[in-house]
């Protein structure tokens, strides 16, 4: 097997795939494969019931939170946030601190006002941006608590009397934090949760209850797919099995465990590339992404000779996004210190040929 350091679809614990496996050839011994059991009947249920028990507990959030599993990825959450939660003529607050960023501002253009409280743009997104002052009369501000592309992180969050909203698709579960401080939290599955195909939806009720302030198609009502416990249509059963197998093993790890984890990883391999004379860390120290180390060469004539050796030496996934280039390793959950040391490896053994 290769070692994957990809953004996502990313890689997934192995006994996660194993168990994974075993319930596509027959599911609890129900004589039944998890492809074909039924989405209304009492086993998806209960599947659906311990994946929303172990959401909250993970977070560490009450039963003020609904927890939905829903479709369309991270770009339908872009435009559903607004959709339901920014009136016409109301004016809603983004942190433009990367790409995703800037496309759920394009998103919610089409519904109201927006207002970009702060940007690092301008810096090509190399650090976290500081907000100052949030007006208190925005329907609710937005910020991307980890920039997958540009490999930043923010440390801390506003302080607002508005609801937040966060996208925390590339770290949800990776980090304690006070999830509570925010009132809608949106995370692909494909990263730090499952496999592609489901996306997590957990929103204070208070939140839901304001909303949808326009009339809106059932699929697209934070509402009514709550009331719907996330079955309003045939939802995907299998990616939120897989997420639950996942949950279960984050559950055993520890997310205390897995975000000192997440720290040695990241520490080591920044560490690996600040001492590298051929690479250089994209990120600005401050704002560095315990999740995407995002690097680059200084001479571009090793970008395809690395992407190309690395390869040989069985690791695959560390392709800068395509609007950047460069490199970039992805260091969520599953992947291990040991995996980070491999890839150490292949660098300093890349770095000894070349120099
Ligand atoms: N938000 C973030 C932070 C992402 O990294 C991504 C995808 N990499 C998205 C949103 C978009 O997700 P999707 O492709 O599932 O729509």
């Amino acid at each position: 097997m290769l070692l994957n350091f990809d953004a996502g679809p990313a890689t997934l614990p192995r006994e996660v795939l194993d168990q994974a496996a075993k319930a596509i050839m027959e599911y609890d011994n129900t004589g039944l494969s998890i492809l074909e059991i039924p989405h209304r009947g009492a086993l998806f249920q209960a599947i659906l019931d311990e994946a929303n028990a172990l959401v909250r507990e993970l977070l560490n959030v009450e039963q003020e939170y609904e927890v939905l599993w829903l479709q369309g990825g991270g770009r339908l959450q872009f435009s559903m946030v607004p959709m339901n939660f920014l009136a016409e003529g109301q004016t809603a607050g983004y942190i433009d601190s990367g790409h995703w960023a800037a496309e759920a501002i394009k998103a919610a253009r089409l519904y109201g006002q927006t207002a970009t409280v702060a940007s690092s743009r301008e810096e090509r997104y190399k650090h976290i941006p500081q907000w100052a002052g949030i007006p208190p009369e925005l329907a609710y501000l937005h910020l991307t608590g980890n920039n997958t592309i540009f490999g930043t992180q923010f440390r801390h969050f506003p302080e607002t009397v508005v609801p937040l909203v966060a996208d925390m698709s590339s770290e949800l579960f990776s980090r304690v934090l006070d999830y509570d401080k925010f009132d809608l939290i949106y995370a692909v599955a494909q990263k730090n949760i499952g496999p592609a195909g489901v996306t997590l939806v957990v929103v204070k009720k208070a939140l839901l209850d304001k909303g949808p302030v326009r009339e809106l198609p059932e699929i697209l009502d934070y509402q009514v797919l709550s009331r719907h416990n996330s079955v309003l249509n045939t939802p995907p059963v299998f990616a939120i099995y897989c997420s639950l197998l996942n949950l279960r093993w984050i559950r055993g790890q520890g997310i205390k465990e897995l975000e000192a984890r997440n720290g040695e990883k990241a520490a080591l391999l920044y560490k690996t590339i600040d001492e590298s004379p051929l690479f250089y860390g994209v990120a600005d120290v401050a704002s560095r992404s315990s999740m995407n180390v995002c690097f680059r060469a200084y001479s571009e004539e090793y970008t395809a000779a690395f992407l190309d050796f690395a390869l040989k030496n069985g690791i695959t996934g560390i392709k800068g996004h395509r609007s950047v280039g460069g490199f970039r390793a992805s260091l969520y959950n599953a992947i291990s210190l040991e995996h980070v040391q491999q890839l150490v490896n292949v660098i300093r053994k890349f770095e000894a040929l070349a120099t």
